[in-house]
């Protein structure tokens, strides 16, 4: 088993009367791509939420590369090279898709040397060189708007590697995706962690895609850790399968 990368202990989170995780524990290999499944409303996107520092937990601790994070802000999270993307795209739609890559970093970056960043003819290369790594270069100068629904997924994804993450933390990255691009959408995944090297923790409804690209799942019920192993013992775990039948 490689090192953990990320590695949260007991974390509880409340929303009010809502318990949305109650003592969750699961680490994140380095280098790996691991999974996050569970039914609707188990608890997936806020404990996505608490790792990357959008809210603040309740009891428990989260580390990454070995140092406590649970203090820490989004920002100085993001910094230390945690990235995520959300349930719903979250792409400017007026704008084309070399200017959404430029964008992408200046929001990342506090300091204000770094805001002008964007305008060097270098980062213009990059963004032009990743959006060729997810098949969008033909598209690079159109308004991103007008992308399909999977085209926007793969151009959010471009706009994460600008930033050289060490870890992507994925929410439904193939939700409401055509089943052709999602195949595309796979495999751009895997490349950027095999030849990145980027480690990946993905939360993902369709059991196909993380069953194929996962190498360690960990299943949510309830806010609970249920089960965790490879995908051949999560996909004929008896608790699993109920979970998911007693939610629909
Ligand atoms: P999942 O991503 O697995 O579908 P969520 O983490 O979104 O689950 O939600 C887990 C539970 O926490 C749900 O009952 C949800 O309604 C509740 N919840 C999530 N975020 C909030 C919030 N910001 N305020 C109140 N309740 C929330
Ligand atoms: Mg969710």
């Amino acid at each position: 088993m490689n090192p953990a990368l990320i590695e949260v202990k007991n974390v509880s989170k409340s929303f009010g009367g809502v318990v949305a995780n109650h003592e969750v524990s699961l680490t994140v290999a380095e280098g790996r791509i691991t999974g996050l499944i569970g039914p609707n409303g188990s608890g997936k996107t806020t404990l996505f939420n608490s790792i990357v520092g959008y809210h603040p937990i309740d009891a428990g601790s989260i580390k990454f590369e070995g140092k406590e994070i649970s203090e820490l802000n989004v920002q100085k999270i993001a910094r230390l090279g945690m990235v995520r993307t959300f349930q719903q795209t979250r792409i400017y739609g007026k704008m084309n898709c070399v200017d959404n890559m430029r964008i992408s970093i200046a929001h990342r970056n506090a300091a204000w040397r770094d805001m002008f960043a964007e305008y060097s003819p270098a980062i213009v290369e990059r963004a032009e060189h990743l959006l060729e790594f997810v098949g969008l270069y033909a598209k690079r100068n159109l308004v991103a708007g007008t992308l399909s629904f999977g085209q926007q997924e793969l151009l959010e994804f471009a706009m994460a590697l600008m930033n050289e993450p060490k870890v992507l933390l994925l929410d439904e990255p193939t939700a409401g995706i055509n089943p052709t691009l999602i195949n595309g959408l796979i495999d751009r995944l895997q490349r950027a962690n095999r030849e990145f090297g980027i480690t990946m923790f993905i939360v993902e409804h369709n059991m196909r895609v993380i069953m194929n690209m996962a190498e360690h799942i960990y299943c949510l019920a309830h806010g609970e850790l249920l089960a965790e192993g490879p995908p051949e013992k999560i996909q004929n775990d008896k608790r699993v399968v109920d979970a998911y039948l007693g939610a629909h």
